[in-house]
């Protein structure tokens, strides 16, 4: 039974390559930026038609400002209730206008368009994954969580995903999996911090004396907060962009920096958040005021024993479908570090092969979207059977 179950779904996962990047064609041809409402729940209601096709129930999760969370679910034969999540994110990083400019192509074996690695075949994967089991019956409870923010740390899906994952069986985060075909053991959490500086405005020639340049306490602020880098340690804090003044002749009244913050374990987090907080919010120079107008925050992806075991369960269902897999450690941060923050097994880089993540040369192997399938397939029936 088990065996022919396990063959069944190969099989059936062996026969959708073409449909697959059909499928991932129309949705890296959708501009979907995480600010772009419209084009993110515009890649759901494609994905959605697709599930209502196949005869899978979704659920919508509105949201005014991202794009709505989507939700398909699947009812499972056996007889543990806690559902399987298969997660990604349908937004990206690039403006609209791009997928005009550069729609989706393939040459040989890969495929490029904006977001076609990161996360657009992962949420192809997730989905033919759901399918299978929906046509020939899910071991388990099976979630399909289509996510709309991601790239900006998710400030509207975060609490969705905690809810969908708090008690979850295990979740597989469908982020691309590594050049190498490894998957991703640990990342770094991160802080996105956006920091205003004011100061008091003046004539730097007629009345310097009277000013209080908001560059100079926002230099000051930069070179204590670089300094709180530790390779060692595994931190790192980089002002990436930093803007102020007027005009050459006027103290500057007011300036502004965004901070990136990254950190590889939760105690170490609130150690350096706290550092960074405090310098931010302190006075530097007399007369001058700051204050953090946003701050965003991934949660790291630590590695427990119980997601070392779901690693160990892919890696034997991989190495069934001939392929070796390991977990590799990441300073990119993901959904998945809000997941495992909550105890639930988590395993992230599930998705199809993929590289340059973010670049206009990203790539994504497609003769990997049928074997990453059918890995993830088989790492379920054999959870579901423990
Ligand atoms: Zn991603």
């Amino acid at each position: 039974m088990k065996v022919a179950a396990k063959t069944a779904i190969l099989e059936h996962l062996g026969r959708h390559h073409e449909a697959m990047v059909a499928l991932l064609a129309d949705l890296v041809n959708i501009d979907s930026g995480s600010y772009n409402k419209r084009g993110v729940d515009a890649v759901g209601e494609r994905l959605r038609a697709y599930i209502a096709a196949a005869g899978i129930s979704s659920e919508i999760l509105p949201n005014a400002t991202f794009g709505d969370c989507l939700a398909a679910r699947l009812t499972g034969v056996g007889g543990d209730e806690r559902p399987i999540i298969l997660m990604g994110h349908r937004d990206t990083v690039f403006p609209d206008g791009t997928a005009a400019e550069r729609p989706f192509r393939i040459e040989g074996n890969q495929a490029f368009g904006p977001g076609v690695a990161d996360m657009k075949a992962g949420l192809v994967m997730n989905t033919f994954v759901l399918e299978a089991f929906h046509r020939l019956g899910a071991p388990c409870p099976l979630t399909g969580l289509y996510t709309s923010d991601e790239e900006i740390a998710s400030p509207s899906s975060r609490p969705i995903i905690e809810a969908e994952a708090r008690g979850a069986r295990a979740v597989f985060n469908a982020e691309p999996g590594r050049p190498s075909g490894n998957l991703v053991s640990r990342r770094k959490g991160a802080a996105f911090i956006e920091l205003e500086v004011t100061g008091r405005a003046a004539h730097s020639g007629a009345a310097h004396a009277q000013g209080v340049n908001a560059i100079e306490a926002l230099a000051r602020k930069i070179q204590r907060l670089h300094r709180l880098t530790d390779y060692d340690l595994g931190t790192t804090v980089n002002v990436g962009l930093a803007q102020g003044g007027t005009a050459v002749n006027t103290v500057a009244a007011r300036a502004t920096a965004a901070i990136d913050v990254r950190f590889p374990t939760l105690n170490i987090m609130e150690k350096i958040l706290g550092e960074v907080r405090e310098i931010c919010c302190c006075c530097e120079l007399p007369g001058s005021d700051a204050r953090i107008l946003r701050e965003g925050n991934f949660l790291p992806l630590e590695q427990d024993e119980a997601s070392r075991e779901l690693l160990e369960l892919y890696g034997r269902s991989a190495a069934g479908l001939g392929f070796q897999v390991a977990g590799e450690a990441t300073g990119g941060s993901a959904d998945s570090g809000f997941t495992a923050a909550l105890g639930t097994p988590t395993l992230c880089g599930t998705g199809p092969v993929g590289g340059n993540a973010h670049r206009d040369d990203e790539w994504c192997r497609i003769d990997t979207l049928v074997l990453r399938a059918q890995a993830l397939a088989l790492t379920i029936l054999e959870l579901a059977a423990v």
